[in-house]
């Protein structure tokens, strides 16, 4: 199924291939004229609920480009890597700890009982690298390995025209950091406190070695996160965090009208989360390869704040300006891709019948509200007055014209890019004022009067 998805994101102009006339970039995707607003609809949508529709959220909009300090601090310039090793002849690039448990199983199958001085976890890149010299262990493909080395996952970068002054500096690995180090602005600079979040949209970047499933892992993506900062002795965190779990569930199933069939929630255990972290959960979707992370929720407790205080030497605590109690705010993060909800909203409302395929995206999300056709397009009185109509409702939705080919082909296109419903001008509505509307889901038509037509979108 993700095969047809793709070629309808390619057919419809949701999602081409970037660069495809230099024959393509890896992990790279652009968005179509379609795809656009697919894609700003998620945004607007994700903002309306987390942020305008709360009396406890405000957001920022960072630079992708940040202090490089604040990656020290955050811990990703020292911990946010996998160890890497590459095929000299191939240049394929693999995890090296991966690389040795699968020759470890291989050994094994034949008998052979290979055993390590410590758990893979605990040897350092140069401890694996001499094993693999000391086994032989080629490539997949038969051939030497190059030593191995740390990978960051961190794109760098450099700033300054000059080429002896140039700094090194990162794109952004996630929007989080951004938040944290204007935490102390928003704070004086509005009327916000505790318990309050700060909600941030942005693209971040990773150098990921495992190539993703479409858009599902891309090297460049965006985010939509929160942090959401309070009092640890005056709330309690777990039903905060039960609130926020609820708050995703309520945006994927009501909003996005995902069957809760395809979720599921999937905590981390105590080994897998990060050291700092009391509590990680996944909320987890059927995609059509698996079920995978959708959207992340972690309580980050103070580290992020004191982190930041540690590095920066600023003080980041909050002093409760009617107690006087100064305290570092705990944090619970909540944080999602954009692309994996495009993906999610793709893949849930795909539906192929033998007469048709179309997407019953929900109408606040559909790139186009409506369509608009005249029957024919050689009757110049019918052309002018679905032009009439067409431009009005431009005022209130975003309204597509197609005059092209017959009415079938017009309700194929926009059945595949997901438009609830089509309106078309015949000679009747030149006699009477009404005009035919037809339902994308359930390809009923009802005829409507013109006055009543923005009512009856709004339905
Ligand atoms: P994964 O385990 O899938 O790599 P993660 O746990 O590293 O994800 P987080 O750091 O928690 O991800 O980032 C929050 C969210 O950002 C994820 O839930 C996912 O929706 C999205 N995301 C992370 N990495 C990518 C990527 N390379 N491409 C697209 N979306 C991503």
């Amino acid at each position: 199924m993700l095969d047809e998805l793709i070629a309808l994101a390619k057919r419809r102009g949701f999602i081409y291939p970037t660069s495809s006339i230099y024959g393509g970039l890896a992990n790279a995707y652009d968005y179509g004229p379609v795809g656009v607003e697919l894609l700003r609809n998620i945004r607007n949508i994700w903002w309306r609920e987390f942020i305008h529709k709360r009396e406890d959220m405000v957001g920022i909009d960072s630079q992708i480009i940040l202090h490089p300090r604040t990656w020290e601090a955050s811990g990703h310039v020292s911990s946010f890597s996998d160890p890497l090793i590459e095929d000299v002849k191939t240049h394929k690039r693999y995890r090296v700890d991966h690389l040795i448990e699968v020759w470890i199983e291989s050994q094994v199958q034949k008998g052979i009982n290979v055993s390590l001085a410590k758990p893979l976890e605990a040897m350092s890149l140069e401890e694996m690298g001499a094993f693999i010299i000391e086994h032989r262990i080629m490539s997949p493909e038969g051939n030497a390995l190059s030593n191995p080395k740390k990978f960051n996952l961190l794109f760098s970068t450099h700033i300054g025209a000059v080429e002896e002054e140039k700094s090194l500096a990162y794109l952004r690995g996630e929007t989080a950091q951004g938040i944290f180090t204007n935490f102390k602005h928003v704070i004086e600079s509005t009327r916000v406190k505790p318990p309050f979040g700060i909600g941030q949209i942005g693209k971040a970047f990773r150098n990921e070695i495992t190539t993703g499933q479409f858009i599902f892992r891309t090297f460049e993506f965006e985010q939509a996160e929160i942090e959401y900062f309070f009092d640890a002795d005056e709330t309690n965190w777990e039903t905060l965090y039960g609130s926020w779990k609820e708050a995703m569930w309520h945006f994927v199933t009501q909003v996005c009208g995902v069957s809760s069939e395809h979720l599921t929630w999937y905590r981390h255990s105590d080994a897998e989360r990060s050291h700092y972290s009391k509590e990680t959960n996944d909320l987890m979707y059927a995609f059509p390869f698996g079920v995978k992370e959708l959207w992340g929720i972690a309580y980050r407790t103070t580290y992020d704040l004191q982190q930041h205080m540690k590095y920066s030497g600023v003080k980041l605590d909050y002093t409760d300006p009617v107690t006087g109690k100064t305290y570092t705010p705990h944090v619970i993060e909540p944080a999602v891709g954009l692309n994996r909800l495009f993906l999610m909203l793709l893949s849930e409302h795909y539906h192929v019948t033998p007469e048709r395929t179309y997407l019953s995206l929900p109408q606040s999300l559909a790139p186009y509200r409506v369509a608009v056709f005249p029957l024919v397009a050689n009757k110049p009185e019918l052309v002018s007055k679905a032009r009439e109509l067409c431009n009005s409702l431009r005022n209130h939705f975003v309204t597509y014209w197609d005059d092209r080919g017959n009415i079938g082909k017009r309700y194929k296109y926009q059945d595949e890019v997901g438009t609830p419903s089509c309106v078309t001008i015949d000679f009747q509505t030149l006699e009477d004022q009404t005009v035919t509307v037809r339902d994308r889901d359930t390809m009923k038509q009802e005829r409507v009067a013109i006055p009543q037509l923005i009512e009856y979108l709004n339905q």
